[in-house]
């Protein structure tokens, strides 16, 4: 790609950028430079460490943050930059916010464990960030509702429209005025899909002249939601058979609250026997009663289930462990279904239900969100028979499946559908947030729609928006 020489409106793509994680973009307009989302970068510990602690951004020369969503692969840096010398406001959406306390605080708690277990071992190992930062941080977030146009400078106004992804998520719309030019940037953020439990559909793509779209799932079609719900019914109950216990690794936020109202819909609807449900992350209780307060954001469905006096997320059955002790109490559980973060099995409880469960055959590790490579969810959903983690070799005997149909992320006929009433109206499209395979088939697939120029930007690479 070609570099141009001081363009007016520019993108410069710091992350995410033939990657899944780390999502951080540049956008300059005129004078104005704004970052645009400022994730963390997830994987292998040498490689994430060293992109998570030398930012490819001097915080000092930003004039602001525009975060598209809370989860950490999209915020997680913000803490660092701010460490840095970042003093602008952040904008993002008021349950955006919300979140974004929970997840940073999470964060800095898992980098101080981390860095205590690391020393331990001998190594030298300081924190990306502390609780101060992220103190310091949440101090400069402005939370903003959807669809209320926002100046962030003169030459920068920004808009969030619901992205149906997690809640608080949104396609983040960008007017940029340089000089006497104006341009419509709009970035996806991670495209969520229709008819997930809970949140609304994401909304329309507006028309615009460049497009940063996301492309996760860029090559391929999830199952329908329907089947996932059978899918579910039919997995716990085979494992109810087998009698063992499941265990979920999950994101607190989003995927645990889709499992959780799943689980209580098959339970209500007589498919599964009342069994117990254990939650055990305090973060993914904390994130569920951030959900709970945001009722105006739930779709007609929930807000109909509200009506009727039933409470989604929190039921008979449901049980949201609240301390460490409760938390050990659950590895002499043999039954049963754990939900425990993190998602792809990088850090928190889950690993040490894992570590009770790997070996048994009669149990079931069920894998229900995206395994970016490198992580230990990846290896065990490409079956791995030993995993290495917690210090120690583990072979692995208890199943491992998969609902890849959970995703929050938008399939790859999804997001066509998502953009394909701008073919031959938006004149520059971005894809990002992909691996390499999945994105650069979703550029394809633009182009075969009549998209005229597309392209798969590679980390730091800089394009002007003419
Ligand atoms: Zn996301």
């Amino acid at each position: 790609m070609r570099m141009s020489a001081d363009p007016a409106i520019s993108l410069q793509f710091l992350g995410a950028a033939q990657h899944v994680t780390g999502s951080r973009h540049l956008l300059t307009t005129g004078d104005t430079r704004v970052l645009l989302d400022c994730g963390l970068v997830q994987g292998p510990r040498r490689i994430a460490e060293q992109q998570n602690r030398n930012l490819p951004v001097d915080g000092r020369t930003l004039d602001a943050v525009v975060l598209s969503h809370a989860h950490i692969d999209h915020c997680g840096a913000l803490p660092r930059l701010v460490k840095d010398g970042f003093r602008g406001p952040i904008w993002c959406t008021e349950a955006t916010a919300d979140l974004l306390r929970l997840m940073l605080l999470d964060s800095a708690q898992i980098q101080a464990q981390d860095a205590r277990h690391l020393r331990k071992r001998g190594h030298d190992v300081e924190p990306l960030y502390d609780v101060e930062d992220v103190e310091r941080t949440l101090r400069l977030v402005r939370g903003v509702p959807y669809r209320r146009p926002t100046a962030v400078t003169s030459e920068l106004r920004v808009e969030f429209l619901d992205a149906g992804h997690i809640l608080g998520a949104a396609i983040v719309v960008l007017d940029c005025t340089a000089g006497r030019r104006e341009r419509r940037v709009v970035f996806t953020g991670d495209h969520g899909r229709k008819n997930l439990p809970i949140l609304r559909d994401p909304e329309r793509i507006p028309e615009c002249d460049a497009l940063i779209t996301e492309s996760t799932y860029g090559d391929r079609d999830h199952p329908l939601q329907a089947d996932m719900l059978e899918q579910l019914a039919a997995i716990v109950t085979e494992e109810l058979h087998d009698g063992g216990r499941i265990v979920v690794p999950a994101f607190a936020v989003g995927r645990t609250q889709t499992l959780v109202l799943f689980l209580g819909q098959l339970m209500r609807a007589g498919r599964l026997p009342q069994l117990p449900i254990h939650v055990d992350s305090p973060m993914s209780r904390e994130a569920t009663k951030i959900m709970a307060a945001h009722p105006q954001l739930y779709d007609d469905e929930t807000q109909a289930l509200l009506r009727a006096g039933h409470d989604p997320l929190f039921f008979q059955g449901v049980h949201y462990v609240a301390d460490v002790a409760e938390s050990k109490a659950l590895n002499h559980l043999r039954s049963g279904v754990v939900i425990a973060a993190s998602g792809m099995c990088e850090s928190g409880r889950v690993l040490h239900h894992l570590a009770h469960s790997l070996e048994r055959p009669q149990d079931c590790v069920l894998l229900v969100g995206y395994q970016a490579t490198g992580t230990l969810g990846r290896r065990l959903l490409e079956g791995a028979t030993e995993v290495h983690m917690l210090g120690t070799t583990y072979p692995v005997r208890c199943k491992v499946r998969s609902m890849v149909g959970m995703s929050a992320h938008a399939d790859r006929g999804e997001l066509l559908a998502a953009t394909s009433h701008l073919t031959g109206r938006c004149s520059q499209v971005f894809v990002v947030h992909g691996e390499i395979g999945p994105a650069n088939a979703h550029a394809e697939r633009l182009r075969a729609a009549g998209f005229r120029s597309v392209s798969v930007p590679a980390k730091f690479d800089q394009v002007a928006i003419p």
